[in-house]
């Protein structure tokens, strides 16, 4: 257990002024459980006025006591420090914030207010025993946290109903911790947060996310979800994944639809992938239970992809996604289906796959696949497939999938044709390009003009129809013919 010399040096400017100082809360939790912490915050009894008075390079961040002290440490994590004056919090009406805060004397205040007894505890560096070679703490734990983490165990400070009630943040906070840690929610706090669920909409959308991110982003991932399940909070922040409960599929599948979606997601936490490819890996069946026909072994799903897709959108935008992610994400849901099959598939629809998904997604598209497969149960390996699949793809990343891969382009089109700038050089660009997504060597300069100066010759509208047919074509080719595939073997 090691102090960095800027908290050091921290606590000791403070203490040097005639103050109380200590590390408090997560990361004196990281400490005692052996994990790097992800910041570092202080607690004292000086006001931020004498704070700021000790670390003239500090601003005073906000009315709740906090002053930011600047380090010159390398390391992101100790760049700034917060050091914070104790305090007690007076009523929560509102479910989220304090009424009112006041400062304390007491580090105990301080410490009680905080949410969890693995998060209430603070530490500080006692002076050295003569002629001893280790480091010498005293750890302050009111609450016993120490305790519950060698049981292991997330346990509200004091009355868990009160706590919660004062700020429904703290009901996803149980959750994050007991998921990032493998821990299990005590007795008393669960039924807490159970009886309290349905306060979690008073939370802003960006704060739910936050903690939803850290909960997919850990290895238990799956235990995660099943618990905002069981605790009655997915309901209202993912009610769609809920619909997939009980939903039984055909004879392809030994599991549910909401078994499946996170059986997926386990493989994508299990295996490390980014953020975007686990939120596709739950969501790429989310489109399921609203698009099923029939019951039992025979009933189908069509266009689950689409409706996914959709689905997925709506859902992400509620949590406030940044666009990018979204837009990513979708792609992932939206052609998580495509097949497969080396004898079978040609390199023109791969092509026009790659077009659709965007070569810079394939790779996180192929993982999404191997997590639905995963997560079927009927996890038949399929090393040799992917590996063509990844080759064609190489090989076809290689030939135009975009305009811009064009052995022509807009000026030359300009030039040669006497055209001006305008719709109808992006109308020929395209149907050229949907010709050579079908035959790359059809990429060369003298044909393509050539074709090009047979198109100018063409109405504006009927070149914009052309555009909008190849376009739907690339969208809809590429898959049809994986569908039509996909139904004469029945799978999927
Ligand atoms: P992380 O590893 O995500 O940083 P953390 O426990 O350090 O986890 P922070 O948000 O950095 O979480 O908060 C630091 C400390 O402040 C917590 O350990 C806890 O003592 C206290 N705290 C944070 N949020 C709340 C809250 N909503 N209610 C009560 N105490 C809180
Ligand atoms: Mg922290």
């Amino acid at each position: 257990m090691n102090l960095p010399d800027e908290i050091k040096k921290i606590t000791a400017g403070l203490e040097k002024a005639g103050f109380e100082a200590y590390a408090v809360g997560g990361c004196v939790r990281d400490l005692i459980m052996g994990r790097e912490p992800k910041d570092w915050d202080v607690a004292t009894n000086a006001k931020p006025e004498e704070i700021q008075k000790i670390f003239p390079d500090s601003v005073y961040e906000n009315n709740f006591g906090t002053v930011a002290v600047k380090t010159d440490s390398e390391n992101v994590r100790l760049k700034i420090i917060e050091i914070t004056t104790y305090r007690t919090e007076e009523k929560y009406t509102d479910k989220r914030h304090p009424d009112a805060v006041k400062f304390s004397a007491r580090l105990e205040d301080d410490l009680s207010r905080r949410d969890f007894t693995i998060n209430a505890m603070a530490l500080k560096e006692k002076p050295r025993a003569a002629g001893a070679d280790s480091e010498n703490y005293e750890i302050i734990d009111p609450f016993g946290g120490r305790k519950d983490i060698d049981k292991k165990i997330i346990r509200a400070v004091g009355n868990a109903g009160e706590r919660f009630g004062e700020d429904a943040l703290r009901l996803m906070r149980a959750v994050r911790f007991a998921t990032q840690f493998d821990f299990s929610i005590e007795e008393k706090t669960a039924a807490a947060i159970k009886e309290n669920s349905g306060d979690i909409v008073a939370i802003s959308k960006e704060r739910i996310r936050d903690e939803l991110v850290k909960i997919i982003m850990s290895e238990n991932a799956k235990a995660g979800i099943e618990m905002l399940q069981d605790f009655g909070l997915l309901k209202h922040i993912l009610p769609e994944l809920e619909e997939g409960l009980g939903i039984g599929q055909n004879k392809h599948h030994i599991y549910s639809v909401w078994e499946h979606n996170l059986l997926a997601l386990d493989w994508a936490a299990k295996n490390n992938y980014k953020l975007e490819s686990r939120v596709a890996a739950l969501l790429h069946d989310v489109g399921k239970p609203r698009v099923k026909r029939g019951e039992g072994p025979d009933s189908t799903f069509y266009n689950h992809e689409v409706v996914g897709a959709k689905m997925a959108a709506q859902i992400l935008e509620r949590l406030k996604f940044p666009k990018k992610f979204i837009d990513k994400t979708v792609i992932l849901v939206r052609y998580h289906l495509f097949y497969y099959n080396v004898e079978e598939v040609t390199e023109s629809s791969v092509r026009r796959l790659v077009k659709n998904v965007g070569p810079e997604n394939m790779d996180d598209l192929l993982e999404v696949r191997i997590a639905d497969r995963k997560g079927s149960g009927v996890p038949k390996a399929e090393p040799y497939k992917l590996r063509h699949l990844r080759a064609i793809i190489e090989k076809v990343s290689r030939d135009p999938i975009s305009v811009k891969m064009l052995k022509i382009n807009g000026d030359d089109l300009m030039k040669e044709l006497n055209l001006e700038a305008g719709p109808k050089i992006g109308c020929i660009l395209n149907i050229l390009l949907d010709e050579v997504l079908d035959d790359p060597e059809k990429n060369e300069k003298k044909r393509l003009m050539e074709k090009a100066r047979a198109l100018n010759k063409e109405p504006i509208e009927k070149l914009e129809k052309m555009r909008k047919m190849s376009q739907a074509k690339t969208q809809e080719a590429a898959e049809e013919e994986f569908r039509g595939i996909k139904s004469k073997y029945k799978v999927g």
